[in-house]
Formats: structure tokens, sequence, C-alpha cells
């Protein structure tokens, strides 16, 4: 079998890739060690999470807004779990059977089983049966896996990942999640939702802390109302199970040891790169210190002919950067000039209010000596917020101060996630602030507080503040 390109791995990274490689012409082979392609984002990340959020916003709303919508409901609001997450594999099996179809439709050749090289022109797939592929080049996109901690065990029943969270068989009486990023606070919002009481144990000051810092601040106190609770700036030392009960064991900042105790505990500390099995030395490559494939500007590694994309490379570990990444890679092998712009990868976190962010960050602008502008609107002086009842948040954009030119955006609110495209379109073609502003925005809408937001920050008048 002789392949123009071979794809190892089928998250959003590999079969993106895949699929652009066929559609360009180049005969494609891709390699997934499991059983259903998607990778990650599609059976244990991005949809599988947002499934339950959706369901769990459901239960949430039913208990606590629909009587004042109007709607009551005779005798009680249960949730059942089990179909929950039976709706959730549901929607993954939908999504995993689209990929299927659109390699097929592609003439994508897939390949199970686990893909290791021979030399750098030769992979060996170890799946059911054992089969060898001759291959001009290679696109490595083998993603990553959760991380622990030192002390920290997971045992997968009680001490658990991401994986194993969207997986249970009970709501959590009291779920401590470790770490305070995008994916603890989402799945936290699941159970919160559903009615666990959960713990946030982080070791830096905020949550979400590589976003911009009104971000993690409002988020923080619309959580806390959720019934989050936070505990900055302790060093978690140990997680033990005994019989039922976690017992997580951190250092706060004043050197004390404090404990915390609860059924479950989530360890989401982030997520390392991921090429175990690869044989990656049989091509000349090896990973850098923190398990990345090194790569140049045309994501090209260091053997000629080898790429490596999304979540095993450099960069934030997100679908949409991966799947840009895949593109580029293919097009680069056709001997097509991609391009991509890494400052307007969107940042999303799927709480309600959901969290969203491109370009840069307040704190970035202040540490490069950028003069910058700032218009912030909130989501409470909005009607359509006033209509749907989600009044939290803000929209803050900030511009040149002396171009009016938007360099970044940083939104928390309804659909944020859904509304951030706004500002890359806008950033992507280097629109002012004012150019937005003088843009119509449906009414009602969420997007106008975008509107309002680049008013403020050119010339300090929104209309509706
Ligand atoms: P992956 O999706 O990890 O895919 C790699 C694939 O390679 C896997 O299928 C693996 O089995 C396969 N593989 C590995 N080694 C081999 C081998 N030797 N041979 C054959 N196959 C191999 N990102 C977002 O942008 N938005 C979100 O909302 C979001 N939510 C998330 C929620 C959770 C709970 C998690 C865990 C992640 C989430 N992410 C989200 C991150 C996102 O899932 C990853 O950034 C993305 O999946 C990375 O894509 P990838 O193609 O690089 O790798």
């Amino acid at each position: 079998m002789k392949y123009d390109v071979t794809v190892i791995g089928s998250g959003p990274g590999g079969y993106v890739a895949a699929l652009r490689c066929a559609q360009l012409g180049l005969k494609t082979a891709l390699i997934e060690k499991y059983s259903t392609l998607g990778g990650t984002c599609l059976n244990v990340g991005c949809i599988p999470s947002k499934a339950l959020l959706d369901s769990s916003e459901h239960f949430h709303n039913a208990v606590h807004t629909f009587t004042t919508h109007g709607i009551d409901i005779k005798g009680e609001v249960q949730v059942n779990l089990k179909q929950m997450i039976e709706r959730k594999n549901g929607v993954i099996k939908q999504t995993c059977d689209g990929i299927d179809f659109l390699m097929k439709k592609n003439k994508v050749d897939v390949f199970k089983g686990i893909g290791s090289f021979v030399t750098k022109n030769t992979i060996k797939v170890s799946g059911e049966k054992e089969e060898t592929i001759e291959t001009d080049k290679v696109i490595i996109a083998t993603g990553s896996k959760p991380s622990s901690l030192p002390g920290v065990e997971i045992d997968k029943k009680r001490v658990i990942t991401s994986t194993e969270a969207l997986n249970m068989t009970e709501v959590p009486k009291h779920l401590i999640v470790i770490g305070g990023g995008v994916i603890g606070l989402e799945l936290g919002s699941v159970y919160a939702r559903l009615g666990a009481k959960v713990t946030v144990v982080e070791y830096s000051g905020s949550i979400i802390p590589t976003m911009d810092g009104a971000l993690g601040k409002e988020l923080q106190r619309v959580l806390r109302k959720q019934g989050f609770e936070f505990n900055f700036n302790h060093k978690v030392k140990s997680a033990t199970t005994k019989g039922k009960e976690v017992t997580v064991t951190a250092e706060n900042d004043k050197g004390e040891m404090v404990e915390f105790k609860g059924d479950y505990c989530l360890v989401s500390v982030g997520r390392r790169p991921y090429t175990d099995g690869l044989s990656l030395e049989n091509a000349g490559l090896k990973t850098d210190e923190r398990g990345r494939i090194e790569t140049d500007a045309h994501l090209e590694t260091a053997t000629k002919g080898i790429y490596a994309i999304g979540d095993v490379v450099k960069g934030a570990m997100l679908a949409h950067k991966a799947e840009e990444e895949g593109v580029f890679v293919a097009e680069t092998i056709a001997g097509q000039k991609p391009h991509i712009n890494y400052n307007l990868i969107p940042g999303v976190v799927y709480t309600w209010p959901e969290v969203a962010g491109v370009g840069a960050t307040e704190e970035e602008l202040k540490k490069n000596g950028v003069k910058y502008k700032m218009g912030s609107f909130p989501i409470r002086a909005l009607g359509r917020a006033r209509a749907s009842m989600d009044i939290d948040g803000l929209v803050k954009v900030l511009a040149d101060a002396t171009t009016d030119e938007i360099l970044g955006v940083h939104m928390i609110g309804p659909r944020a996630a859904d509304m951030i495209a706004e500002a890359v379109v806008a950033m992507e073609f280097r629109a002012s602030a004012e150019d937005v502003s003088r843009m119509s925005h449906a009414h009602p809408t969420y997007t106008e507080a975008m509107k309002e937001a680049c008013l403020a920050a050119t010339a300090n008048r929104a209309l509706h503040m």
C-alpha cells in the first residue's frame, strides 16, 4: 500500500487534515487506534461535555427558572443520569458516524490500529491484523491525554479524569475539582447543576488565569451563586481514597496543610501531548521537555516530510486550532501557501454564562506597554438578556489608543461562544472599534453588547448605558 500522505490520529486535527489532503487530490490514509474516529474531541471531549452541559442546563432551568417563566411542574423534577449519559452517547455516535461517512465520501482509506514508524516512509499498523503502509509524507496528530500531579493517583473510580466524569453512574454529593481551568469548570458546572456541592482547589490566584482578568472575576462571582466554592493559592499534595471517601490535601499560601473531603475528585490540571507507541526514534524524531513534537513555521518536524499538528505540538490545546493546522499542513504539502493567524484563535469556556476571548488581554497590553482604550458593556442592560433572564456578564473591547484598531475582545454572557465569531471576523479584517459600532446589529440580540462596547471604546458613547 503506497500513499501520498498518511495521517496518524483521527481527532479534529487528523481527520480534517485527511479530508483536506483528499480534496487536494492526494492519496490519503488515516490511522486510528480506537474503534471510533474523532479523537478526544468527539469521543471524550468537546462534544460529550457540551451534550451534558446542555442537559444539565435544562434541569437547572426546570428547577430554578421555570416558575418565574410561568411554567409550573406538578411533582418533583428529577435527574435521570442514566438517560442523560445515554443521550450523550447517542450524540457521540451520530457525530463519529458522520466522520466515517466523510472519510468514505472523500476516499480516505481508514486503518484501525496503533500506527508506529518503521522508517520515516514506512508505517506499521498494529490492529486486529498487522499492516504496513508506504508513504511519501506523514502527519502526526496523536493528540493528548489528561495530566496528573505528584501524590495524586488517578484510580478512575473516585479520583477521576474528564473521561470518567463524562460517564458517571451517580451524581456526586461533593465533587472536589483540582484545577480551575476550562475542563474543571465545565464538568464542575454539569454536576453543580445536577445538585452536587463543587469545591475547586486551584494553585494560582484565580480561575481561567490565561484569559482576560475581568472574565475570571465575573465568572467566579456567577459560579459562586451557582454553589461553587473556590480555594485559590492551594498547592495540592495528595489525593487518597478510603471506601467512598476521597481526601485531597493541599498547602495554602500560609504554608498550612488543608484537607478537603468529598465522594469524588476530578483531576483537571491540564493535558500532556501523547506520543506513546509511535516509535518516533525510527523517524529520527524526539520530543521536547514537555513531551511535544517540535515543528517549524510550516509545522514540519526535524525530519523532512513529517509534519505534526494539534495537541501534540505547541500552542493552545483546542479543537479548532488543531483543525486549522490540519488544513494548513494539507495545503502546504499540496504546494499552496496557507496562513494561520494564531492571535485570532478564540478561547471559550462553556459554563453558563459562557466565556470567550480573542486577541490581546488587558494584562498583555499593559505588560507590552501598548496604549489602548477600553469599552465595556454589561449584558444586563440588553433587552434580549432581560427577556431570557440571562443578565450576568459583560463584553469588553480593547482598541489601539491611536488607530482605534480592535486589539482584543473578551466576553462573558449568554452564547458568548457563538458571539466571539463577530470579533474574530472584525479583527481578521483589522476593523476599528468605530467600524463595528457603525454596523447594524439586529435588535434584540446579545450581539448588541458588542456594538455598545465598541461605541464605549471609540468615544465613550454607549447608547444604552
Ligand atoms: P485528539 O483529539 O486527542 O486525537 C488524537 C487521536 O490520535 C486519538 O483518537 C488517539 O486515539 C489517536 N492516536 C494516538 N496515538 C496513536 C497511534 N500511535 N496510532 C493511531 N492512533 C493514535 N477543545 C475545544 O476547542 N472546545 C471544547 O469545547 C473542548 N472541550 C473539551 C472538553 C474536554 C472534557 C476535553 C478533554 C477536551 C476538550 N477540548 C476542547 C480539547 C480538544 O478535545 C482537543 O484540543 C482536540 O481534541 C485536539 O485534537 P487533536 O486532533 O490534536 O487530538
